[in-house]
């Protein structure tokens, strides 16, 4: 636990923290309120680790010093909370506790008052179980946030959102509140819907972010706008991922992405170096297309090698009909030289498992052997073809290589998603590669939506488009969007913004919304656009992520107070949950089925 105790006006519960009971205070009577940590009972003398937020102190009642209060401490169980006097004393040589920051010093107790009594608790506070299930955890979340890891993960998050706040008000940004019941705001995301009461058949969407709200703000004049905001998306849920979350959420006015990227590189330098970690600016760029071509990932994790190599050109041509046909078909052929590894046949099938499970129809492996293949495959390719792939991956003698072919953005996902699944198996992250951030820039402004048959924006359609906009190729265009990423993880993204009406209309006709619809749906914008909107730009952080990397946990969960499961609920509170007829009502909704009983 943090030690850096708040300062305190003595009252009739405490006039010091337990993580306070000191050096300076040894010999004085002090006065502490907290939790029953643990008790020990060592015939007739108890000993307590009483806890408040800032540490833990031992307290000790001998029977005859104590009186009434040795007789008190006989009944205390964990998670009562106490108040107690007492003076504070320099502990035996022996006793000293090295791991306790008041490891020296215990409080010899002649005052207690039972303040609450607790029930035992479902699971341990103290010596907590790793093994104690999530479900339990989330639903007695007030219990497991009392644990140590819990209140330094939150403390931290805590320092990063301050530290956040700080700088960005030293930079000029102005903190302001946007909307939660709102409408649509297009992120490419479900909307969370709310019923009006009040105009019967409406409904208020809550923000995906808000990013509309920014732009508007911009052209209010603000100039420089943030906001740690709750943002609400009804997807699918994956394993971290919140329907509700917190963003860093920032626009600038009269800039361009260097002015934005500079800013941000500023401001991620700054907290990181709050939290004792220094990172050298400016941060490394990629375009798009390199980090798809080289790692299979547009947040590529570059702590490690295993690049991906284009093969395609040295197997044009090839009798192979496996590779063959994929390249007549407009495919790619692509590789990764895992190195020197002897894998059994097990594992090697392993590795065609998970390929197939990333989508992919197959997967080649073979050792270089010689100046050819060992390798199931290697008979139908030619002596100059194999040559021609172990020179194109470098692999020396006894490399492995994984090959697979599909459609070029299709082989690139499945490889760079085998990559990952690699660095995790094989342990492939230097423990010492630290923090590694890169820009990745020049993205495609559309994308091609096989499903739909359309062009669906990358980042999201009031992203400016890189010089000139060609409504004929809307492919081709590119985007002034950044976005960082951290070992691996994208932690933000933005974009500079169309400023100008007629763009936005000619973006909004090219992504196949037709001026009803973008009239509809955000022709407030639109109209804005038309009163003198300054160029700007933004971005936006996922704070939750931002917190769990720093706190070196896996889940966002653990660096969120009250999160939902996987499945979108929260044990604790019970939501989502069915509400009576007579809200339904009110809000002019008949349910399709009926609730299923609340027992069941
Ligand atoms: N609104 C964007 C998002 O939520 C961020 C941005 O463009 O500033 O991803």
């Amino acid at each position: 636990m943090d030690t850096d105790a708040p300062a305190l006006s003595p009252n009739a519960f405490r006039d010091t923290w337990c993580g306070r009971v000191l050096a300076d205070k040894a010999g004085e009577v002090v006065r502490l309120s907290g939790w029953v940590h643990r008790r020990r009972d060592h015939g007739g003398l108890i000993f307590i680790d009483l806890r408040d937020r800032t540490g833990i102190v031992q307290l000790v009642f001998h029977p005859d010093e104590a009186g009434d209060a040795a007789e008190v401490a006989h009944s205390l169980r964990s998670e009562y909370v106490v108040t107690v006097s007492g003076r504070v004393v320099n502990r035996d040589q022996e006793t000293v506790n090295p791991d306790l920051p008041t490891g020296e010093f215990e409080v010899r107790v002649t005052e207690i008052e039972v303040v609450a009594e607790s029930e035992t608790p479902p699971f341990a506070i103290e010596g907590f179980q790793s093994e104690v299930g999530e479900e339990a955890r989330l639903k007695h979340r007030y219990l497991d946030l009392r644990r140590e890891q819990m209140q330094s993960a939150i403390k931290l998050r805590h320092r990063l959102t301050s530290a956040m706040r700080k700088f960005l008000d030293g930079e000029g940004f102005l903190e302001i509140e946007t909307p939660i019941l709102t409408n649509s705001t297009p992120e490419g995301a479900r909307d969370f819907l709310v019923p009006s009461r009040l105009q019967r058949n409406s409904f208020y969407a809550l923000p995906q972010s808000p990013q509309l709200f920014k732009q508007l703000l911009m052209v209010s004049g603000f100039e420089r706008y943030f906001q740690i905001a709750r943002c609400f998306r009804d997807e699918d849920l994956r394993a971290d991922r919140q329907p509700d979350f917190t963003q860093l959420d920032i626009e600038m006015s009269f800039v361009d992405g260097e002015d934005v990227i500079a800013l941000n590189e500023r401001l991620i330098s700054h907290l990181l170096s709050e939290m004792g970690h220094e990172v050298p600016v400016p941060f490394p760029r990629m375009s798009y297309d390199e980090a798809i071509g080289r790692f299979g990932s547009d947040k590529p994790d570059l702590r490690y090698g295993y690049e991906i190599t284009d093969l395609t050109e040295v197997l044009r041509g090839t009798e192979f009909k496996a590779f063959g046909g994929v390249i007549d078909s407009g495919g790619s052929v692509r590789g990764i030289n895992f190195g020197q590894r002897e894998l059994s046949r097990a594992q090697l099938d392993g590795l065609i498992d998970d390929a197939k499970e990333l989508g992919a129809k197959g997967l080649v492996w073979a050792f270089r052997e010689g100046d050819g293949w060992r390798a199931p495959i290697a008979k139908f390719l030619s002596a100059e073809e194999l040559a021609g792939l172990n020179s194109a991956m470098g692999a020396e003698e006894g490399d492995l290589m994984l090959v697979a072919a599909d459609q070029p953005a299709k082989v690139a996902a499945i490889l760079g998603g085998l990559r990952t699944r690699l660095a995790d198996r094989w342990d492939l992250i230097p423990e010492d590669s630290g923090n590694n951030f890169c820009w990745i820039v020049d993205w495609p402004l559309f994308e091609w939506n096989e499903d739909e048959e359309r062009w669906d924006a990358l980042h999201h359609p009031f992203t400016a488009p890189k010089g000139e906009f060609d409504p004929e190729n809307p492919g081709d265009a590119r985007a002034e969007a950044y976005d960082l990423t951290w070992n691996g993880v994208e932690i933000g993204g933005g974009s500079i913004r169309i400023h100008k009406p007629e763009l936005q209309s000619a973006i909004f006709k090219a992504l196949g919304i037709s001026d009803e619809d973008a009239e509809e749906r955000c022709g407030f914008l639109l109209e804005a656009l038309k009163y003198g909107a300054p160029p700007h730009g933004g971005i936006a952080y996922g704070v939750d992520r931002f917190a769990a990397l720093l706190a070196g946990v896996d889940s966002i969960r653990d660096v969120i107070a009250f999160p939902k499961t996987a499945s979108g609920g929260d044990p604790l509170t019970g939501a989502p949950s069915a509400v009576d007829d007579i809200q339904l009502r009110d809000v002019g909704i008949a349910l399709r089925k009926p609730p299923k009983p609340a027992s069941a």
